[in-house]
């Protein structure tokens, strides 16, 4: 840890966006989607929330962004009627500085596992968390690796924790991408609810019951509660916006690389920038980072620790509301659907329905490459289905869908967590009637 702190004293002060807007425009044909990416590009203050490229920008979909106040009014100014332009939020930096003011007075004093559950903690903790939660029977966890800064990556095992377990194992992993506060919460969230659960204290909304919760334990869950560490702790001191992992690009100014870009199916293909300084900053290669290689070594042991195999992954994301199985690669690198696609829609559908009963959430569904409106070659989703060969593997996106986006408030992580959970209950029912 000696390293990361030396890291952490010499960073940057936090990167202001008092004044900055979220933007969405949306247009309706291919010209103009030159024109206002054009203009876009030219911004020197501009964030992508949605896509998370400019190469992923056409008109098929909307367009959010976060841009200085003086760049949101150029940008009308520029596109005129060439683009419907509302504001989402009219000043970020209002919403960040509430939050960590919340952030630290909710969490002052508290240690381990007294943190409350609709805040979002640091990483050191949720590492806190996750080791004063470890109680060797119904969740356990270990060191899996270790982040460029020199920060732990845990892995949470929930289940049965005999090592001779013959049950079915699901992986799944949250906060690969650093601003998506919402995901880390979420994963916390579901372990807490579990645990409860077994204590016999019932956290489940209206919708479904105790019991139904607690057969998830039919089956082996494995969580990365945070994939990306460094750059989920660099969103606290430095970068609320900040995408990627923290670790220097040779040969360039530009840090990071957009770690569900690391992924060798569909690798640098489209959705993927060879740019550096990109947001999805894809590596020169597959599993060019410590964290993707961390992701695949731990899957690898698990598979081969005997016992059921993985017969689910979770890739968990924020923000748009989607429920989104393979591909997530586009056509031109994988021009057909996956063979599964119908097996895995019904399943995503029923997830839809229970998710929807919990608070009366609409999540999309369908393939990623579609339903997002743009593809995305070297995720983990493509990887696990194509090269691990698990049929049921998932990009979930979470709230909301856009009133917030990655700056969704922190009394939402219950509500969200819970709806979350509803889709894991599906899944865990699923493999249930499997044989
Ligand atoms: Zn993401």
């Amino acid at each position: 840890m000696k390293f990361a702190l030396l890291l952490t004293s010499v960073a940057l002060s936090e990167k202001d966006y008092h004044g900055f807007k979220v933007i969405r425009a949306s247009w309706e044909s291919s010209e103009q989607t030159e024109l206002v990416g054009s203009v876009l590009e030219r911004l020197d203050t501009i964030n992508l929330w949605q896509p998370e490229s400019f190469e992923n920008i056409n008109y098929t979909r909307t367009v959010d962004f976060l841009v200085s106040e003086k760049e949101a009014f150029e940008f009308k100014r520029r596109v005129g009627n060439g683009a419907d332009v509302v504001t989402l939020i009219e000043d970020a930096g209002d919403i960040i500085a509430h939050q960590a003011t919340e952030q630290k007075r909710a969490t002052r004093g508290l240690r381990g596992a007294s943190y409350p559950y609709d805040q979002f903690l640091t990483y050191s903790q949720l590492e806190e968390w996750i080791l004063a939660n470890d109680d060797g029977e119904l969740m356990s966890s270990e060191i899996i690796g270790e982040t460029y800064e020199g920060r732990n990556i845990y892995g949470v095992h929930l289940g049965d924790q005999d090592p001779t377990s013959n049950k079915k194992k699901v992986f799944m992993e949250c906060n690969i991408h650093a601003r998506e506060w919402i995901t880390p919460s979420t994963c916390k969230y579901f372990i807490y609810m579990l645990k409860s659960a077994k204590n016999g204290v019932d956290l489940t909304p209206s919708s479904f019951s105790m019991q139904e919760l607690l057969d998830i334990l039919d089956h082996n869950w494995y969580i990365i509660v945070s994939m990306n560490p460094d750059g989920y702790q660099y969103t606290f001191d430095s970068d609320r916006m900040w995408r990627k992992n923290r670790e220097p690009n040779q040969g360039s100014q530009c840090v990071g690389t957009d770690l569900n870009r690391q992924f060798p199916v569909g690798h640098l293909t489209e959705g993927g920038s060879s740019n550096k300084c990109s947001s999805t900053y894809a590596g020169v290669e597959a599993f060019t980072t410590k964290e993707a290689q961390i992701w695949r070594e731990w899957f690898m042991k698990l598979r081969n620790s005997g016992g059921g195999d993985i017969e689910a992954q979770l890739s968990v994301h924020s923000y748009s509301q989607l429920i989104m199985p393979p591909w997530a690669t586009g056509r031109v690198a994988i021009p057909e659907d996956p063979a599964d696609i119908d097996y895995q829609m019904r399943v995503s559908q029923r997830m839809q329905s229970a998710l929807f009963n919990v608070h009366e959430k609409v999540y999309r569904v369908g393939q990623s490459r579609d339903v997002v409106g743009y593809p995305a070659g070297g995720t983990t989703e493509d990887y696990s289905y194509q090269t691990l060969g698990v049929t049921l593997s998932w990009v979930l996106e979470l709230r909301d869908t856009g009133a917030y986006g990655f700056l969704l408030p922190a009394d939402q992580i219950i509500p969200t967590a819970e709806e979350t959970v509803a889709m894991f209950i599906e899944v865990s029912k699923e493999l249930s009637s499997r044989n």
